[in-house]
C-alpha cells in the first residue's frame, strides 16, 4: 500500500517542469540556439562574487565545524545576522528568536502553513498564483481558495477578498513582487488589504495571518516594495535567497515571524514543530553561513532590466498585450486565443516555450520567464512575429 494522495500528487503533471523538460529534449535534438525557452525561473545572472568568496572562506574553516549540524531553526549567529539585517533594512524590532532558517521559500511556506492552519481551514491565494500554494495548503489539510486579482493592474481585489473570508480562513498568501505577473503591490493596496483583514479579524473573532512570500523582494525596477510587517500585525514573511543571490539550487531562505505579533513566541514554537514534523530542520549549514555574510549584497538586476526592455519593446511592436512588469523577471502576456494551453502548444511550432496561465489558476494568458540570455530574447522576436502572423492568417 502507498499513500494514494501522494501518488496522485507525484503523478500529476507540472506544466512548467514539463515544458522545461520538453525544451531540454528539443535543444538536444535541434540545437539550443534554436529554442526560445521562457519556461522556468532559473536566474540567468551569476551569484555575486561575495558569495563565491564566502564559500571559499567557509570551506577553509575547521573541516568538522564546516559540516556540523546546527540547531533545527539554524545557526544562532546566522539567525542573529538575519534579524540584524531586517532591523537595519526596515527599522523593525526583529529578534533572532523569531527567525527560522530553512531550504528556500518552498519549505518556508510549507512549514508556515502547517504551523498556523488546522485541517479543514481555508487558505486564500490571489490568482494568478504560484502553483505550489495549493499543494502546500492541501498538505496542511486545508483548502486553497482562489480570488482573482483586479485587472488590468493585477493588484489585490480587496472587496472580493473580503467576500472570500469565512470563519474557516486561517491565512492569505501574498507574493509581491509577483510571480507570474511581475506586478508589485502598491503601498495603497497593501494598506487597504491590511485594513480589511483587521476588520475581518474583529468581525469574525478569528486570527487571519498574512503570509508574505518574498523571493523577489529585491528584484525590482524602481518600484517601492513596502515591508509588510509594518502594515499588518499578524504577518509571517517567507524569504528566499534563490533569486536575490542567484542560488536556487542551493535551497536556502528563512521564515520571519513578525516581532510585532504579541504572541510571536508561541507562533514560532509552532513553526519549529512544523519544521520538525516535515523534516525541514538544520538547513544546509554551509549555505546558512554563506548567506549570513551576504545579506547586504545588492541583487544584480541590471541584466533583467535590460531583458525586460528588449522583450517588452519587441512584443509591443508586434502588437502583443502584456502587463508592464515592475518587478521579478516574468512577463504576463495575453494569449492570442482564449485557450492558453492551445496557445502554448501552438507557440511550440515556432520553438517558443511559454507557460500557459492555467498552471497559475487563471485562463487566457502565458508567462514568460525572461531570466535568460539577452541573445535568446533578441533572436526570439522573429518567432513571436510568425506566431502573431499565424493567428492573423487564421482570422483572414
Ligand atoms: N514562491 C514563488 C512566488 C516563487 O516564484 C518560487 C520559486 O520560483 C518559490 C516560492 C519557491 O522558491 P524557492 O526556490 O526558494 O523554494
Amino acid at each position: 500500500m502507498i499513500n494514494q494522495r501522494m501518488y496522485e500528487l507525484g503523478a500529476a503533471p507540472n506544466k512548467i517542469r514539463e515544458l522545461f523538460a520538453y525544451g531540454m529534449d528539443r535543444k538536444a535534438e535541434i540545437g539550443a540556439e534554436k529554442i526560445f525557452d521562457y519556461s522556468i525561473g532559473n536566474p540567468s545572472v551569476p551569484a555575486p562574487d561575495e558569495v563565491l568568496e564566502q564559500f571559499q572562506f567557509q570551506l577553509a574553516q575547521d573541516p568538522v565545524i564546516v559540516h556540523e549540524y546546527t540547531p533545527s531553526p539554524g545557526d544562532p549567529n546566522v539567525r542573529q545576522a538575519i534579524a540584524d539585517h531586517i532591523r537595519r533594512t526596515f527599522g523593525t524590532p526583529a529578534t533572532a528568536a523569531n527567525v527560522y532558517v530553512t531550504s528556500g521559500a518552498s519549505s518556508c511556506i510549507a512549514i508556515t502553513l502547517a504551523a498556523i492552519a488546522n485541517p479543514g481551514d481555508e487558505i486564500i491565494a490571489i490568482s494568478p498564483y504560484f502553483p505550489e500554494y495549493k499543494t502546500w495548503s492541501e498538505n496542511a489539510g486545508c483548502t486553497l481558495i482562489e480570488v482573482p486579482a483586479t485587472t488590468p493592474s493585477f493588484q489585490p481585489d480587496i472587496e472580493a477578498l473580503a467576500r472570500a473570508i469565512t470563519n474557516k480562513t486561517s491565512a492569505l498568501i501574498i507574493n509581491t513582487p509577483n510571480n507570474p505577473v511581475g506586478c508589485v503591490y502598491t503601498r495603497a493596496s497593501l494598506e487597504a488589504l491590511s485594513a480589511m483583514l483587521r476588520a475581518k479579524e474583529e468581525e469574525l473573532g478569528r486570527r487571519i495571518f498574512l503570509i508574505s512570500d518574498e523571493p523577489y523582494r529585491e528584484i525590482v525596477y524602481g518600484a517601492d516594495v513596502p515591508w509588510v510587517p509594518d502594515l499588518y500585525e499578524d504577518t509571517i514573511v517567507c524569504y528566499s535567497f534563490s533569486k536575490s543571490l542567484s542560488l536556487p539550487g542551493e535551497r536556502i531562505g528563512y521564515i520571519y515571524v513578525s516581532d510585532l505579533i504579541p504572541d510571536a513566541g508561541d507562533i514560532f514554537t509552532a513553526v519549529c514543530g512544523a519544521g520538525r514534523s516535515l523534516g525541514y530542520i538544520c538547513a544546509p549549514v554551509l549555505l546558512q553561513r554563506v548567506v549570513a555574510q551576504c545579506l547586504d549584497v545588492p541583487s544584480d538586476v541590471a541584466a533583467y532590466e535590460e531583458n525586460r526592455r528588449i522583450l517588452t519593446e519587441g512584443l509591443a511592436d508586434l502588437g502583443y498585450e502584456f502587463v508592464e512588469p515592475d518587478g521579478a523577471f516574468y512577463l504576463w502576456v495575453k494569449a492570442l486565443e482564449d485557450d492558453a494551453v492551445a496557445f502554448s502548444e501552438r507557440a511550440k511550432d515556432f520553438e517558443l516555450l511559454l507557460v500557459p496561465s492555467d498552471s497559475f489558476g487563471a485562463p487566457g494568458w502565458v508567462r514568460l520567464s525572461y531570466c535568460i540570455a539577452k541573445e535568446t530574447i533578441e533572436n526570439s522576436m522573429p518567432a513571436f512575429a510568425k506566431l502573431m502572423e499565424a493567428y492573423a492568417n487564421d482570422r483572414a
